[in-house]
Formats: C-alpha cells, sequence, structure tokens
C-alpha cells in the first residue's frame, strides 16, 4: 500500500512508515504530483483538507493528522464519503501541559517581566519588588477534562496540591469514579460561571467551537479574583483577546499566559499593546514544540493509518 505524505515528517517517522508502507511518497518527491487521483492513504499535518479537495480524491480511505487539531479537514465531507480522520490524541498532552504551567508559574512569580528589568541594566533589582503569588494549594479551574486538560490538573495537583474545579459537558456522569477522569480527584460543575469566582488559576483545554468562542470574555473576567490568573493554551478567541487586555489593565485578574492566539505567529504589530503588560506571558504555540512530543505525534499517525489499514 502507498502513503502519500503531503507535509513535512519527522524522518524518525517515515523511516517507520517505509517499514510499515510498501511505498511511501513524500510531498518532495517527483512522483507526488496527481496524489489526488492516485492516493488511498495519506499523512497530513498542517496541509488543510478542504471539501474541494476531497472530491478530487475518488479514492481516498483514511487520512492520518499528526496531532489533536481536525479543523483544517473537511470533517462533513469526509464523513460523507466514509473517510477516516485518524488524529493522535494525547500524544502531546503532556508537553503542551509543561508549557501551560510554566506560563502559570511565569505570570504567578513575574519571571519574565522581573528578568527583563533585571538584564536592562540601570538599578539593580531588589527582591521587595518582586512579590508574587504562590501556586501551593490554590484552587484551579480546567475548562476541558480532555488529555491537555487532564494532564495540567494532574501536575498542579500532584505538585502543587491544587483543588481540581472542572468544566466539561461532555464527561461521563460516572467521572469522578469511571475512566481517565477519575484518576484525578476533583469537584465537577455545570457552568464556566460556576467556577469563576472561586477559581486561582482558569485554564482552558477546549477546541475552538461556536460553543467555546469567546467563552472567558470581559464578563467572566470580571467576576473572578483580582488576584485569580487566566490560562490559554488551547486556541486564540476561547479567551477573548480584546477583553483580556482591557480587564487585565483595569486590574480586573492577575494575570494571564496565552500559548494560543487568534493571529499566529503572533506579532507585534498586533499583539504591541498587550505585550507591553507586565503581567502577560505570551508564546507562539510552543506547546508541542519538543522532540519527545513531535515524533510520538508524527509515528502515532504512521500507526495508527496503519492499524486502520491493515486490520
Ligand atoms: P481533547 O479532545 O482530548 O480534549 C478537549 C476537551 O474539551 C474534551 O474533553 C471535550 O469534552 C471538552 N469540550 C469540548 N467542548 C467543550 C465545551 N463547550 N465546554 C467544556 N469542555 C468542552 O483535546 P486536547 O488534546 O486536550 O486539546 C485541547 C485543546 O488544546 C485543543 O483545542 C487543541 O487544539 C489544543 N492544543 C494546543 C496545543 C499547543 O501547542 N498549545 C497543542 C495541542 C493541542
Amino acid at each position: 500500500m502507498t502513503v502519500y505524505v503531503l507535509d513535512p515528517w519527522y524522518p524518525k517517522a517515515i523511516a517507520r512508515a517505509r517499514k510499515l508502507f510498501s511505498k511511501v511518497i513524500l510531498h518532495t518527491d517527483p512522483d507526488f504530483a496527481g496524489w489526488q487521483q492516485k492516493a488511498r492513504a495519506i499523512l497530513v499535518r498542517g496541509s488543510s483538507i478542504t471539501a474541494f479537495d476531497v472530491a478530487k480524491c475518488p479514492n481516498l480511505v483514511a487520512i492520518g493528522k499528526h496531532g489533536v487539531g481536525i479543523e483544517k479537514i473537511d470533517q462533513a465531507a469526509c464523513a460523507e464519503r466514509n473517510i477516516k480522520i485518524l488524529n493522535t490524541p494525547g500524544a502531546n498532552a503532556q508537553a503542551v501541559a509543561e508549557v501551560v504551567v510554566a506560563l502559570a508559574l511565569s505570570v504567578a512569580r513575574n519571571i519574565p517581566a522581573i528578568y527583563t528589568r533585571q538584564v536592562a541594566g540601570g538599578e539593580a533589582v531588589h527582591k521587595q519588588t518582586c512579590s508574587g503569588l504562590t501556586l501551593h494549594r490554590k484552587t484551579v479551574g480546567v475548562v476541558g477534562m480532555g488529555n491537555i486538560g487532564r494532564c495540567v490538573a494532574r501536575i498542579l495537583q500532584r505538585g502543587f496540591d491544587a483543588e481540581i474545579v472542572a468544566y466539561d459537558p461532555y464527561m461521563p456522569a460516572s467521572a469522578s469514579t469511571d475512566g481517565p477522569w477519575s484518576e484525578i480527584p476533583h469537584r465537577r460543575v455545570d457552568s464556566v460561571a460556576e467556577m469563576l469566582g472561586i477559581v486561582d488559576v482558569l485554564t482552558v483545554h477546549v477546541p475552538l467551537t461556536a460553543e467555546t468562542r469567546d467563552m472567558i470574555a470581559y464578563q467572566e473576567l470580571c467576576s473572578m479574583k483580582s488576584t485569580a490568573i487566566v490560562l490559554n493554551g488551547s486556541r486564540g478567541g476561547i479567551v477573548n483577546e480584546d477583553d483580556l487586555e482591557r480587564a487585565l489593565r483595569e486590574g480586573k485578574i492577575w494575570g494571564a499566559g496565552l500559548d494560543a492566539h487568534e493571529q499566529e505567529p503572533p506579532t507585534r504589530e498586533r499583539y504591541g499593546k498587550l505585550w507591553e503588560l507586565p503581567n502577560v506571558v505570551s508564546t507562539p504555540h510552543i506547546g508541542a514544540a519538543t522532540e519527545d512530543a513531535q515524533l510520538a505525534s508524527a509515528i502515532g499517525a504512521v500507526d495508527n493509518l496503519y492499524n486502520y489499514l491493515v486490520t
């Protein structure tokens, strides 16, 4: 069986694909041209697969997707043609969670702002001007108890004795005693509003959908403690960026850590004003950018595709 690889792919995972499949054709290979007519199986990473693309692929049976997000693949068009989309949930969860926790600590202790003051020279920075927040035994609100949300919850619960409050309407009723959720003792709430006033850290780990867009906007931010930290390591647009900037300027919350922005990669032109604030820490979607996570996602997509097609 031949697999067409539409994007740059991790070489070790390509080597594995070459062992599993009879032929692997990379997007840089001469015989890649006209893949739409020929392909039964493809591997994608950042490429979009639109309904138009699907219509041009009469033989397509399965798509192996590097990573979790499948919003660039027209899922309805695939479902109509019974084309299976195989992503790699969980493969990068620990890596993303580590960045989210790093953002939480950076914001809580003002580390980037203090470091910037220090390296700028001039007057020495005195510790008396660097008071921050401890995360120990704080209440953490997790919106979206999927792979990444649970991983963040686990790190903060085990490492910081955090109390976890969770909102995820798609968790089963038995979540506190059954399945992967039960490994993380949590108090479940039925709405985001229910957790806003009680959490010290709010972290969102949901896909961007019509339901989650602007889930955290000005009104929500104003309902939080003035010492609260808001984290978005999922997708830009879930925390409304203009509202967040306003709330931070008005001192409604302590600070914010963002690894996801509406415009990616984020630029100074778009985010300069937000970045001027000393209590914002922003990174350009680096959550999954570790060798371990990339390799796990790349190999996971290859294996998923193989298992689906062969078994
Ligand atoms: P997941 O599918 O395992 O978990 C998502 C969870 O959100 C699910 O439990 C689902 O029930 C829940 N959910 C869906 N709609 C909801 C709603 N309206 N309210 C509350 N909960 C809702 O996905 P994941 O792997 O945990 O990824 C979570 C997010 O992180 C995704 O948006 C993903 O694209 C993003 N992500 C970011 C990075 C990064 O580098 N920063 C990397 C990978 C994924």
